[in-house]
């Protein structure tokens, strides 16, 4: 076990369920990854606790083994067993928690989207700080993110202080307000906390459903400093409309509350260096790109000779879930054929019915010459779109903070997005006077309907088609906007300070 008596840097402990590549299902596992990387550099000790999910990327973890440990953690008031594997990951010290529990939590093919999921997650969350505490680990921070882990905040206090687990302050980061974690309140009682005690307005009593319990809630009320990802969204979460119930909680507690723009990791989205494109090319030699466009477009059986090869390439990437704007990401389909442009979506649904429709869609275009959708999580063919689309869409009806926009145009993709959360924060109007000239990347509109998408949309293919010039200016600037996470990781690490110097005092 990493055990240091005496660093320079600070000592940050992240506790959550997704870890990009090994286990990612959207930004959050790109987040972890990322941030801690760079806080890395930054000369900072940073672990991460997650789940031993069968369904990880073994691949991606080096140094694999089993610690020499017997994990004891109680849940429904029995003590059960956990195996704890170390590994590498990233080039970062990662504990996977394996329960030896009867319900097999995390031996279940998926990462979420389990009808127990509450108990797989608050059962993980307690042998996370049971481990923290048999191992003697002594982190200065723990952070924890979203509602699967937010139950580590009142556990610290509640449960682990109490038994000598009290050197660290609490960071909560929530990479999206939709999902909360509500449950019937005794619920909680299975991994060690009190209904009775935190069944109140101003604990983790839902605002919405007063019998439920809810985890988000409780991250919030009991860490030391709040985090979201985005400024924007930050504003947003504060009004009825965009706290999905947690507003009010929010405003009370928006002293310790912020908003910090996510970065990229440059390093793994880095189209002169990226193996799974197949020309590399940089803001400096831009070539490349046309290269990866008429290789994918064969590879997809798009029409790419003639009169086709000049045609824009309209690139999306997403879950097709309702925040993203489906309705939108639909049209878009349609209105970019129209326009004499191809299009080509990348993505997968968890909702039956929303995947449904879009093989009804993919279906309707199999073999069409200027349409490619492909209903699937796939990340090579994620950077090959990138690196490949001229245009890249995100119509979100709501966005935290989203990286596909800043990927893009880290691959010379001009976004065309929604002035929502993350996205007002890091796409700024090439026609909007207010905008200075240096910022200009994209193209933005403000309503999620169809005309407001179009004035997006049609003005990036129109000066696609007609300023071709213009255009390869607008990709080379957008190449070298810098999306690292260096910046914002320096927010974190002040942020860190500050709740650990308040301690100290
Ligand atoms: P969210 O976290 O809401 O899904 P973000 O924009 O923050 O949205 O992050 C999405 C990440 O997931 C990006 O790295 C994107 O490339 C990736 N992604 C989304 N859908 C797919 C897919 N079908 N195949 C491969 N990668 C995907």
């Amino acid at each position: 076990l990493l055990q240091p008596k005496k660093r320079p840097g600070i000592y940050v402990i992240h506790i959550a369920a997704e870890m990009a590549p090994v286990a990612k299902v959207g930004g959050l596992g790109d987040v972890l990854t990322g941030l801690s990387r760079s806080l890395q550099r930054k000369g900072h000790l940073v672990e991460a606790i997650l789940p031993k999910y069968d369904c990880m990327d073994y691949s991606r973890i080096s140094n694999l083994k089993e610690l020499d440990l017997e994990l004891h953690s109680s849940f429904d008031g029995q003590t059960h067993k956990n195996k704890v594997w170390s590994g590498i990951v990233e080039g970062l010290p990662v504990y996977f928690i394996e329960p030896l529990h009867p319900a097999k939590f995390f031996w279940r093919g998926q990462f979420y989207s389990e009808p127990d999921d509450f108990r797989r997650f608050t059962y993980f969350c307690r042998a996370a700080m049971e481990f923290l505490l048999q191992s003697g680990k002594r982190p200065d921070i723990i952070h924890s993110h979203d509602w699967q882990t937010a139950v580590v905040a009142p556990l610290y206090w509640d449960v682990f202080v109490p038994l000598g687990l009290d050197s660290a302050r609490l960071a909560f980061t929530c990479h999206n307000f939709e999902y909360q974690g509500a449950e019937n309140s005794g619920a909680i009682a299975a991994c060690g906390l009190s209904p009775q005690t935190l069944m109140r307005p101003d604990r983790m009593q839902d605002n919405s459903h007063h019998n439920k319990i809810n985890l988000l809630k409780g991250g919030v009320v009991f860490s030391n400093v709040v985090t979201t990802v985005s400024p924007t969204y930050a504003q947003e979460v504060l009004r009825p409309e965009g706290g999905k119930g947690l507003h009010g909680t929010l405003g009370v507690h928006s002293k310790k509350f912020f908003g910090v723009l996510n970065g990229i990791d440059q390093e793994v989205w880095d189209p002169a260096t990226d193996t799974l494109i197949d020309c590399q090319y940089s803001a400096h030699d831009i070539d490349g790109k046309f290269v990866n466009k008429q290789r994918l477009r064969e590879r997809l059986g798009l029409a790419s000779e003639g009169e086709d090869e000049r045609r824009p390439l309209v690139g999306c990437v997403t879950r097709l879930v309702p925040q993203k704007g489906v309705h939108l990401i639909r049209h878009a389909i349609y209105r970019t054929l129209e326009k004499g442009g191809q299009f080509i979506l990348l993505g997968s649904s968890p909702v039956p019915h929303i995947q449904h429709e879009f093989e009804g869609i993919a279906r309707q275009f199999e073999n069409h010459p200027q349409i490619r959708l492909v209903l699937k999580y796939d990340e090579a063919l994620s950077h090959a779109i990138y690196a490949a689309s001229d245009i890249f869409v995100i119509p979100s009806i709501f966005e935290p903070c989203g990286l596909t926009q800043m990927i893009s145009m880290r691959y010379g993709t001009i976004p065309v997005v929604r002035r929502t959360g993350g996205l007002a924060d890091s796409v700024f109007d090439v026609d909007d006077e207010r905008n200075p000239e240096e910022k200009k990347n994209g193209f933005v509109f403000d309503d999620a309907n169809e005309g407001s998408l179009n004035w997006g949309l049609d003005r990036a293919l129109d000066y696609y088609s007609q300023r071709p010039e213009w255009w390869q200016d607008l990709v080379k600037k957008a190449m070298l906007i810098d999306f690292s996470w260096d910046t914002s990781a320096d927010q974190y690490v002040d942020l860190y300070k500050q709740v650990l110097s308040k301690a100290n005092a």
